[in-house]
């Protein structure tokens, strides 16, 4: 017999239309301690099973097959939990294995051993309980699995959330990232969608392909640019100095590009990552620095009027000078100019007629030496020239026999036709000095001969050289 713990609690409702069938079960089922109630009729059940819950109806209708089957699918529809074992003396219902899916555990044939009904319903009692325990189990699983899910859920917002949040903090930032292929002509993978602010052109575009990348460097900065990835590429950072892009409306944009290589595991550089910075308006204020640093630099070095190097110039030029033959075993000549009665010019045509007279002056003795020679004006009317690498005395005579000859000639000035000679003192380094200053003292001395010897020629410092 099953033991009394096992039915305990479990609520029944018993169902027979015969008043002595119904007690006896009800008195054996709670002897057992069930809860039993008892319903006479369908309708019965409907009411009870309706304000009720039943673990086990226990059906034995006196109805018809028919009336019994509507009762079931009555009851399986509205209250689909509720558990039948039908207790029936009708063989073909037993044989109806439709009304399994209906709610009915077993089929008890009458007459039966109540013995069997008791180990029946302990059996549906045990197996409804391990249901019940391996639902909660799974209820709880479910539940688990659920949280879960609404973690990663959250996660996926989060993540997605923090992608807005960076995406908008580069958006808005003056800070453009770019992302580009090792491949030719740098197909850009991925740039930052405020790149429009800065080139005028939308991320899309360079995607797409639309706009090459390398075609709006400018082309004078395209070879340097070129030239720094070459050297750099394969090393993990590589700094550009800045370069010029040209926007989609044709301005011209400085930029600074940082980008750094990103290894595959062969450690073969895959794609650069890099951010671009605007600097336009940094670049132009240091290019306009640069420019007063050099006009600067120019006026502190060249005489205003005619443009020539000056006296600190002409000396700087002159050390290198010296410095430089020492190496070659050749020599310099410096020639110590100085135009013949010039104030005449000054008196009778006033000072803007000398100043034309200069700089006609300084224009002919450009035109009298080569490249490598440096013409200076370093006083009034006094011209100096470095003649470089000199290989023979006979070239110093005949630059000097030249510009004698070239300045002589007839200067137009105001409508007036002015001759302007000179008087030319010539001293040669290392012979006469290895020092700037001496030698251009040296030079000055032979020239003050020439004046002294009537003018419009030349001397050497050293008498042998004449
Ligand atoms: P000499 O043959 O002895 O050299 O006679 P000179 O008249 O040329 O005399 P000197 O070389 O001593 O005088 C140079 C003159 O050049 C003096 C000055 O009035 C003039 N002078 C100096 N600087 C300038 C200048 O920038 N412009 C003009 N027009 N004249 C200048
Ligand atoms: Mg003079």
């Amino acid at each position: 017999m099953p033991s009394v713990t096992s039915l305990q609690s479990l609520s029944i409702l018993v169902t027979d239309n015969d008043q002595r069938m119904r007690e006896s079960l009800r008195d054996l089922l709670e002897a057992y301690g069930m809860q039993c109630s008892v319903a006479e009729n369908g309708q019965q059940v409907l009411e009870l099973i309706n304000h009720s819950h039943y673990d086990l109806v226990l059906l034995d209708l006196n109805l018809t097959r028919v009336n019994s089957l509507q009762l079931l699918r009555k009851v399986h529809n509205e209250h689909p939990d509720t558990d039948f074992i039908v207790l029936s003396a009708d063989a073909g219902f037993s044989k109806d294995r439709s009304i399994s899916q209906l709610g009915v555990l077993e089929i008890l044939a009458k007459p039966f051993d109540p013995r069997i009904l008791l180990e029946l319903i302990k059996n549906i009692s045990e197996n409804k309980h391990q249901r019940s325990e391996k639902s909660d189990k799974c209820s709880q699983l479910d539940t688990l699995s659920d949280v879960e899910k609404t973690l990663q859920e959250l996660e996926a917002i989060i993540h997605k959330e923090e992608l807005h949040l960076t995406n908008d903090i580069i958006n808005n930032s003056p800070v453009v990232v770019f992302v580009w292929n090792n491949s030719a002509n740098w197909p850009v993978q991925f740039v930052s969608e405020n790149v429009v602010n800065l080139l005028g052109y939308t991320a899309n575009e360079f995607i797409t392909g639309k706009v090459n990348y390398n075609n709006i460097i400018h082309p004078d900065d395209i070879e340097r640019v070129n030239s720094e990835r070459a050297n750099n590429r394969g090393s993990m950072q590589f700094l550009h100095k800045p370069y010029r892009l040209i926007t989609k409306s044709g301005m011209v944009k400085w930029v600074d590009d940082s980008s750094t290589c990103v290894c595959n595991e062969h450690g073969d550089v895959t794609y650069y990552q890099g951010v671009l910075v605007d600097v336009t308006q940094r670049e132009l204020s240091r290019q306009k620095m640069l420019k007063n640093q050099r006009s600067l630099q120019r006026l502190a070095h060249h005489d205003p009027l005619t443009g020539l190097p000056n006296r600190i110039l002409l000396l700087d030029r002159l050390k290198q000078s010296i410095k430089k033959i020492k190496r070659i075993k050749k020599c310099t000549a410096l020639l110590y100019i100085d135009l013949d009665k010039f104030k005449e010019i000054n008196d009778s045509l006033g000072h803007n007629a000398g100043d034309k007279v200069l700089k006609s002056v300084a224009k002919r003795l450009l035109e009298s030496v080569r490249a490598m020679d440096t013409v200076a004006r370093i006083g009034g009317d006094e011209f100096i020239i470095i003649m470089e690498s000199v290989s023979s005395i006979e070239d110093v005579k005949k630059v000097a026999e030249k510009l004698n000859h070239s300045l002589q000639q007839s200067v137009n000035i105001n409508t007036h036709e002015l001759f302007v000679t000179s008087s030319i003192g010539i001293s040669l380094s290392p012979d006469d000095s290895e020092d700037p200053e001496e030698l251009i003292k040296k030079a000055d001395a032979a020239m003050y001969r020439s004046k002294q010897q009537g003018r419009n020629t030349y001397h050497f410092y050293h008498p042998a050289e004449q």
